[in-house]
């Protein structure tokens, strides 16, 4: 932010608050927003900014679904967002998060940590390239994940999107629907948007079509998965196990310390201490070249937007 400012001469000043309608009057005097955060961005938030005579909020994240597009519409604010700043990041992440899963890492650590070193069927894994990986959501990060598995592994690769790409299905075999890629895959990786047909769309029926057994890695969007019923589905051992990088209600956690503060997200709290699920709080995206380029295109785009009127992110 500082190298920017001052390579831009633009005066640039940071808080640690969240746009809310009791936060929005801290915009006042400034010509444009840039944010970054998970929780919703509500009116009378847009309404204020009318007042305020502020233009844009340059969203710092490719996802966009915690503003209310309509209000901002209503009242003049443009909102961006930077689709791609380092898909390669994402994709490895999500990677790294099944080849922790498959490997068994937590229970080899336990037991290391305990100078358990035996070698026991509990702990004996799979080469993944043997297994079969669907890919659901196969756009800029799914069709890097498909590509790794595939030509990185050597795994069997199948995959799901609304949209086939010609480009891609050197790395991915596409199914017809949903249920096809899933049925016999291993492991599962989603990669889509939250959109208004995927809410929940991994649940309990979902699940019981799954593979026994198989693993579930989510680095997408927590809402895309019903958490309860994917708890449900491992306890009784139709999933194996998954790692959550999102949550569907991470947004008052994501990211602040709760050190030592009571969490009541009875859900949450079950994510956190289940054995069989690896959690990680929304970092698939965090590498020093995705927070440069989220920083860049978030003050790039609201600059933009402050002289021209428009920008190519916007999103409404
Ligand atoms: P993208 O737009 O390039 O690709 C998304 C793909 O999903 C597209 O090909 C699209 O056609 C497909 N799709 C949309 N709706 C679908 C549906 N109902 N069923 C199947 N396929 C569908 O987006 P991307 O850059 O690859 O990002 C994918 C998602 O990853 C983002 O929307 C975001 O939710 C998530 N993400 C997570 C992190 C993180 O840190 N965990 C960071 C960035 C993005």
């Amino acid at each position: 932010m500082e190298q920017w400012s001052k390579a831009h001469s633009i005066h640039v000043e940071m808080t640690p608050e969240y746009i809310t309608p009791e936060t929005v009057h801290l915009a006042e005097g400034f010509d444009g927003i840039t944010n970054m955060q998970a929780s919703d961005i509500v009116e009378p938030v847009y309404s204020k900014l009318k007042e305020l005579g502020i233009p844009v909020i340059a969203q710092r994240s490719a996802g966009y679904e915690m503003y209310d597009i309509k209000a901002a519409s209503d009242n003049d604010v443009i909102i961006t967002n930077v689709p791609s700043y380092s898909p390669e990041s994402i994709a490895e992440f999500a990677v790294y998060a099944a080849m922790r899963l498959i490997r068994n890492s937590d229970e080899i650590d336990q037991r290391v940590a305990s100078q358990n070193f035996t070698w026991e069927p509990s702990i004996r894994s799979h080469s993944i390239q043997s297994l079969k990986v669907a890919v659901i959501g196969v756009g800029r990060i799914g069709s890097r994940v498909a590509k790794i598995y595939k030509h990185g592994f050597g795994a069997e690769v199948v995959g799901y999107d609304i949209v086939e790409r010609e480009e891609f299905k050197t790395h991915v075999a596409y199914q017809p629907d949903l249920q096809t890629a899933i049925k016999d895959a291993d492991i599962v990786s989603i990669h889509m948007p939250l959109t208004e047909d995927n809410y929940h769309q991994f649940n309990h029926d979902l699940f019981n079509q799954m593979k026994p057994g198989a693993t579930l890695i989510n680095a997408a969007r927590g809402k895309i998965v019903n958490t309860q019923d994917l708890i449900e589905a491992i306890d009784r051992g139709q999933i194996r196990n998954a790692a959550l990088d999102v949550y569907e209600d991470e947004g008052p956690f994501i990211p602040k310390n709760w050190e030592g503060k009571t969490i009541e997200d009875e859900v949450f709290l079950q994510i956190l201490n289940h054995p069989k699920i690896h959690y990680t709080p929304h970092i698939a995206y965090y590498t020093d070249i995705a927070v440069q380029n989220l920083v860049e295109g978030g003050l790039n785009s609201a600059l933009e937007v402050i002289k021209t009127g428009t920008n190519q992110h916007r999103v409404n």
